[in-house]
């Protein structure tokens, strides 16, 4: 095995670490893979656009509400206002009435009088509670519009807490599998020396979250490109320590029995 003449096989880095601790690097991807894979999930839940969705529609029926039980509530007034003026015209009225039965009247210009502001009175009150008809009948369709408001509102809401329940189980699920990833990470992380792990994680932090890949029957399992001839043969002769990077991807690029070597 020929390791003298070939040192610039480990192109950009002149790092060694033991094959054992380049393996172990790969597991270290994987699980950081993993956890990317979690984070992505957790960020990208369907529930939460649906939650975002609902959330807004809850707040725009809760504003249509509030306009129609104000509405609903002037006319609330308006309705009791109306009544208040047919009640005091009904009251005129008989208090007129009863002057003209008691007979007190006796000058025919008083009763006169008399009997055409009862008249006028009868046909006021008309008008009046054509009025308050009027408005009850818009109220009612008001109060219909704030009970379907309410009942949508309802029926949102509990359709935003179904959603944000759901998504409240998966973030468990989610955050429990990823202490589970992390804990087995600590656990690895200690047997690859710092350099080489300082190396991967600054090549994942520029590469799209992966440091290390598996040199895999000639072909770079980080960037998937096949290796050409000349790179797999300096690749071959390499020390089995020295520390190799992917020339298109400048990835760590990890051997392994199923390299194609
Ligand atoms: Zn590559």
């Amino acid at each position: 095995m020929d390791r003298s003449g070939r040192s610039s096989v480990a192109k950009g880095t002149a790092l060694n670490a033991d094959p054992a601790s380049q393996g172990r690097l790969l597991d270290l991807q994987a699980l950081d893979s993993a956890l990317d894979r979690l984070a992505h999930r957790r960020r990208t839940l369907p529930e939460l656009a649906t939650i975002e969705s609902l959330g807004a529609r809850v707040r725009e029926v809760a504003d249509a509400l509030v306009v129609a039980q104000t509405l609903e509530s002037d006319l609330a007034r308006e309705q009791s206002k109306a009544e208040a003026d047919v009640d005091q015209v009904r009251t005129r009225a008989e208090r007129d009435q009863q002057r003209l039965d008691a007979g007190s009247v006796s000058s025919p210009k008083e009763l006169e009088n008399l009997q055409s502001e009862i008249a006028s009175l009868a046909k006021r009150r008309s008008d009046l509670e054509d009025v308050v008809l009027e408005v009850m009948e818009r109220r009612e369709l008001a109060q219909a519009d704030v009970a379907s408001l309410a009942g949508e509102r309802d029926k949102i809401s509990a359709e935003l807490d179904a959603a944000t329940a759901r998504r409240d189980e998966l973030f468990a699920e989610i955050d429990a599998e990823a202490a589970a990833t992390s804990a087995a990470r600590a656990a690895i992380a200690p047997d690859i020396p710092a350099e080489l792990l300082a190396l991967y994680e600054k090549i994942r932090a520029s590469s799209g979250g992966v440091g290390a890949a598996a040199l895999h029957r000639g072909r770079c399992e980080g960037c998937h490109l096949a290796l050409n001839p000349g790179d797999l043969a300096h690749i071959h002769d390499a020390a089995p320590d020295a520390v190799l990077r992917c020339e298109e991807c400048r990835r760590i690029l990890v051997r392994t029995p199923e390299s194609g070597l």
